[in-house]
């Protein structure tokens, strides 16, 4: 079977990995560079907590990935399950926080209520007025910078071609499949992958798809480095969208924070998202009632990154309704790092067998068309 991929971010490089893995004749075309999409610019989260319900399936099959990651490609993509603890700082929020753990446990997901004591005493400097938080022990983090040349370089070595800075200038379906012309010649095949991210909608609406995706930047920021101190992913629960931050240490002593920050509208053309500096004493506000001493460390860098979100904050996965032989992974609303892995495996999955363990169907790409009633 030869299978187009477009779009060489986590999902694409992921899907091509699995599927060369599944005997797939893989073509990954990608216009820019590998992994230089929404996926370089995410701050790294591989957190299953707070994950909608329906996505926990894909959320486990993908955590398994991650930590097989560096067996599998052959590289140490700094996956670390150092856990991931969420700090709650009002009564309403630890409310909604045990009616999400007493709803995820039945999908498999165990979360710790942690006390203020155990608090200061586990993670000493977090959230000193904390009335409580969750803790998730094998979550954690990976690095958005190595994930995507591990995924390409491992699907390569399986015999994937992957073609970059190949603008693609049609997409046609013929008798035989798929033909692509690219600025690098033109691919055919019998099946094409749509993982463009915030361009998915684009290549969809060609074939008659409509899909309501926004492309919006995320803003995130990273400190200095210093003394490696703080092990596990930080965040919140809160109904209040201006405290909703999140922070985690690298191993190498910088500290990298988001959320909090609105996430502005972003062009698709070019479909540069950058970061706005006014943005940013609003936000270290927010991180700072997780982490005080952030008051007294230099931030040396922020950015953002072009992320697809669909309305209802879903992605779009699976066959396409209207093309026998094309199927979507895109939209991944800002969650779609934790996913990265699981998506490829499940796509090559179904690309190859016609069948996916996973359920997939509320991602189903006409779940927004009148005649779906939706
Ligand atoms: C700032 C930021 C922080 C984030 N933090 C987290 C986090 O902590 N945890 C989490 O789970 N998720 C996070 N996310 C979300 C996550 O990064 C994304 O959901 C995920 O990386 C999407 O991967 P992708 O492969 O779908 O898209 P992308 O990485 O954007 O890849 C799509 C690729 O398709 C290419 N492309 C587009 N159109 C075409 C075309 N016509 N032909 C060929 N190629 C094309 C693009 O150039 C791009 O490289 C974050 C996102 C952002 C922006």
């Amino acid at each position: 079977m030869d299978v187009i991929v477009l779009g060489g971010g986590l999902m694409g490089a992921a899907s091509a990995y699995f599927l060369a893995r599944r005997g797939a004749r893989v073509t990954l075309i990608e216009r820019k560079r590998i992994g230089s999409g929404a996926t370089v610019a995410s701050f790294g989260n591989i957190r299953r907590s707070g994950r909608y319900l329906s996505q926990l399936p894909l959320a486990h099959r993908s955590l398994r990935l991650w930590g097989e990651a560096e067996k599998m490609l052959g590289r140490d993509v700094e996956f670390r399950a150092t856990g991931h603890i969420r700090l709650i700082f009002d009564e309403g929020s630890l409310a909604d926080m045990r009616a999400y753990a007493e709803a995820a446990r039945p999908c498999g997901l165990d979360l710790e209520e942690i006390s203020p004591r155990e608090i200061s005493a586990r993670f000493p400097g977090l959230g000193p007025d904390a009335i409580a938080a969750s803790f998730s022990p094998r979550d954690g983090s990976g690095n958005p910078r190595l994930i995507v040349p591990a995924f390409a370089e491992a699907a390569r070595k399986l015999g994937a071609d992957i073609i970059e800075e190949a603008d693609v200038e049609t997409i046609k379906h013929t008798s035989a499949g798929f033909l692509v012309a690219t600025a690098k010649g033109a691919f055919a095949a019998e099946c094409l992958l749509n993982t463009a991210g915030a361009w998915g909608a684009r290549i969809a609406a060609q074939f008659g798809e409509e899909v309501p995706l926004s492309a919006r930047g995320p803003q995130m920021g990273v400190t200095e480095p210093l003394p490696y101190r703080i092990l596990p992913v930080i965040g919140i629960w809160t109904r209040d969208k201006d405290y909703g931050a999140y922070l985690r240490q690298v191993e190498r002593g910088n500290i990298v924070f988001g959320g909090a920050a609105e996430r502005v509208s972003v062009d698709l053309d070019p479909g540069h998202a950058a970061a706005d500096p006014m943005r940013l004493p609003a936000q270290l506000r927010a991180v700072a009632r997780l982490l005080p001493a952030i008051a007294r460390v230099a931030v040396i860098r922020t950015w953002s990154g072009c992320e697809g979100y669909v309305r209802d904050m879903l992605p779009v996965m699976g066959r396409s309704a209207t093309m026998p032989g094309l199927f979507h992974a895109f939209g991944f609303s800002g969650h779609g790092f934790q996913l990265g892995p699981g998506v490829g495996d499940a796509m090559a999955e179904l690309i190859t067998t016609g069948g996916c363990e996973t359920p997939l169907d509320d991602f189903s790409v006409d779940r927004f068309s009148h005649n779906n009633g939706a």
